[in-house]
């Protein structure tokens, strides 16, 4: 039940490479799915397409090449301040640089999103059967598809990485007890919308401008960890010594990880990646009906894509 699915099959297939298949889709693979499921209503063979713990596009960040792509999954924007660790290896400043793109990778798939929605309906706002027909499955490899596989692939590259924000990062969690240090960094025990994953209004923006906004916004001791991916700059971390982990510190992944062992840390990050998926489809909506307003095209957009027999649901 990861966020991360396909990081414990890789460690497991490294160390156990005569043994059978691990169970480690079944066991962890639950999380993506489970939260878009709860968040998106949306109709049964839209939302599998989208949220399916293996084959959904939720989870397509998490396949092949996508997989060690650390802005993929906001992960390496580790950091603690002066008070807690002398001399940390990674400032303020690269820790938002890696928190900036995980965020710029969702601004392009929103933008991209838009863009693909256009075909989903003739210039009259009648839906066109050919392109939102799922009898067959979509296949998230980032080829020209049918509009709508094409819409849900560039959605779903776009909010993986949202959702792992949730379950990566310190913004909602909190500390255990005792010292704040490496192993223990500090919570923010935030709730309610996080303020810099706007991404409909930065998918409007200059880059230079809305990333200046997110400088202003983002917590002195916001933290994701650690991880031996590659970040922004092309670094692969081979150990992260000395630094706030993904793997020993932060992460929620699943229930029985160390940060979720604090509190009700597992359930802060499964409900704000709930509400976040939610929220980011709802500005989703309101976009294509701002960018598409003639014949109602937006809105007869939207209809195609949350039903899953739109030629005739949406007349
Ligand atoms: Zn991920």
């Amino acid at each position: 039940m990861a966020f991360r699915p396909m990081r414990l099959a890789a460690v497991f297939v490294v160390a156990l490479v005569a043994a059978p298949a691990p169970p480690a889709q079944a066991f962890t693979g639950g999380n993506h799915e489970s939260i878009t499921r709860a968040a998106l209503p949306w109709e049964s063979g839209t939302l599998s397409a989208m949220a399916d713990d293996r084959d959904g596009a939720i989870n397509a960040n998490d396949h092949g090449g996508y997989f060690l792509a650390g802005p993929l999954h906001c992960d390496n924007a580790d950091y603690l301040a002066p008070r807690y660790a002398q001399d940390y290896p990674r400032s303020r400043d690269e820790a938002t640089t890696e928190l900036l793109a995980c965020i710029r990778s969702s601004v392009a798939r929103f933008r991209n999103a838009v863009q693909a929605a256009d075909g989903l309906v003739d210039a009259h706002g009648k839906v066109r059967a050919e392109e939102t027909d799922l009898s067959s499955p979509c296949v998230w490899n980032e080829s020209s598809d049918r509009a709508k596989c094409d819409v849900l692939e560039q959605l779903g590259r776009g909010w993986h990485q949202l959702q792992d924000f949730h379950a990566h990062s310190n913004w909602s969690d909190r500390a255990a007890p005792g010292p704040v240090g490496l192993d223990n960094p500090p919570g923010l025990a935030r709730t309610g919308a996080v303020p810099f994953l706007d991404i409909r209004r930065y998918s409007t923006m200059e880059d230079g401008e809305w990333t200046r906004e997110v400088r202003a916004l983002v917590p002195a001791d916001l933290a994701t960890g650690c991880y031996s991916d590659f970040d922004s700059t092309g670094v692969k971390s081979a150990d992260c010594a000395g630094r706030v982990t993904h793997n020993r510190a932060l992460n929620k992944d699943t229930a029985a990880s160390a940060r979720s062992k604090t509190g009700d840390n597992f359930s802060r990050a499964v409900s704000g990646a709930t509400a976040e998926t939610t929220r980011q489809w709802n500005d989703f909506a309101a976009e294509l009906r701002r960018a598409y307003p003639d014949d109602r095209r937006g809105e007869q957009m939207i209809c195609a894509l949350v039903h899953d027999e739109p030629a005739s649901s949406c007349p």
